[in-house]
């Protein structure tokens, strides 16, 4: 035998696989709902106006290629959490928060795995909702925390089931960590209102509860990037200690360049202090220091007020077609006929809609209508256009009559 000959083929990424399908399929009318990435209205990958115009400037200034410290560059991390909490926060004036760059949305709950896995004292276990993004099981389990759910989404109405949420969260033994995404929910599209987010800032603090919110979307749900962090500035305000892991891969477009940011919300500034070094020790072990491209975009953007509001402009327009895309396919269906109730496409949020197909409806589309997605039922809005609506909503119908 060779070395690794006891090595078991893994199962393949269950998105990758959605593509793969996808690009063998020779049918003229194809469409791929299945990666979270946006696209305009003719499928073609958007690069931001603001962040073309950053890069143009980066570029002219003639940077050097050095390495950025272990936490990565303050001109974007400071921003970064900045623009999460808002620029009124009291434990950032207070400098409570002990935050880095980060490889990207991953890369910061990797690094805030690491953290807890360490330095956790309370229940070593985290609790995510159910469904989750599939990604969140392995990154936690890899850095050794246990990972348990509690319930989020209600699959008959296609929306929240905020009673069995609470119900489960006040079973949680008391000091355990809790996942919560603070918007634009990942697959479901699924979001507790202002309302809720209060009631579950109580809930937190009456059980012991340790939140690590995860921001992937901010700005994507809504088109307001300050109305999409209402639920981490409502724990703020509360009083809470928490963490975030802040992606702008969908934000600002920058999948590759895999810039994000996590930040701990600690007790004083002395704690946030210790807290830092300890993250910056395990930072150099993981990878050393992070990518600097994206961060200077980003940064560059953050920074200066003629690119942030083009910024903000690029963000809104991005929300709105997919908020158009929604009730365009809701039509659709309606005006083919279709008596099911498709209500959940137009108040689910963000990038993804979870339709309620069952498994064998998307195996239908896929085989049948060369419509491609992930046996969930959840479709990536952002693959939906102007031009394939129609054909759809078609599709939709016909495997669901
Ligand atoms: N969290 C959630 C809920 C996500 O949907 C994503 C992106 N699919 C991420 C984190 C991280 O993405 P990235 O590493 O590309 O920033």
């Amino acid at each position: 035998s060779t070395w690794f000959s006891e090595v078991q083929m893994g199962p393949p990424d269950a998105i990758l696989g959605v593509t793969e399908a996808f690009k063998k399929d020779k049918n003229p009318k194809k469409i791929n709902l299945g990666a979270g990435a946006y696209r305009d209205d003719n499928t073609k990958p958007f690069v931001l106006p603001s962040v073309r115009e950053a890069e143009k400037r980066l570029v002219s200034r003639g940077l050097d290629k050095e390495y950025a410290t272990i936490i990565g560059l303050p001109e974007f991390y400071n921003k970064a959490i900045e623009l999460a909490l808002g620029e009124q926060s009291q434990r950032l004036k207070a400098k409570h928060n002990a935050t880095t760059q980060a490889i990207s949305g991953t890369g910061a709950l990797r690094v805030g795995a690491a953290f807890l896995s360490k330095f956790w004292k309370g229940n070593r276990e985290i609790y995510l909702p159910t469904p989750s993004w599939g990604n969140h099981v392995p990154i936690f389990e890899h850095a050794g925390m246990p990972v348990k759910r509690y319930r989020y989404y209600n699959p008959k109405n296609c929306n929240l089931d905020f009673a069995g949420m609470v119900e489960d969260l006040k079973k949680i033994p008391e000091t355990s960590v809790v996942l919560l995404h603070a918007c634009a929910h990942n697959p479901t599209g699924v979001d507790p209102s202002q309302e809720q987010w209060r009631e579950l800032s109580q809930v937190f603090k009456q059980r012991k509860l340790y939140p690590f919110f995860d921001m992937a979307y901010q700005g994507f749900a809504t088109g307001n990037v300050d109305g999409d962090a209402q639920a981490v500035r409502i724990f703020e305000a509360d009083g809470h200690d928490f963490c975030l892991a802040q992606s702008f891969a969908k934000n600002m477009g920058l999948y590759g360049e895999r810039a994000g940011a996590y930040t701990v919300i600690c007790a004083d500034e002395q704690e946030a202090a210790r807290c830092m070094s300890q993250i910056k020790i395990l930072i150099r072990a993981l990878y050393s220091n992070p990518p600097i491209h994206g961060a200077r975009i980003a940064a560059e953007i953050l920074n200066n007020s003629d690119l942030r509001s083009q910024w903000l402009k690029d963000v809104k327009l991005m929300a709105d077609r997919i908020i158009d895309v929604r009730t365009n396919l809701k039509n659709n269906l309606e005006k083919l006929g279709s008596t099911r109730n498709w209500q959940h496409i137009v108040d689910q949020i963000g990038m993804f809609c979870f339709t309620g197909l069952t498994p064998e409806q998307v195996d239908s589309l896929m085989k049948d209508h060369s419509v491609y997605l992930t046996r969930d039922g959840r479709i990536s809005m952002a693959g939906v256009t102007s031009k394939n609506v129609e054909y759809l909503a078609e599709s939709m119908h016909k495997v669901t009559k």
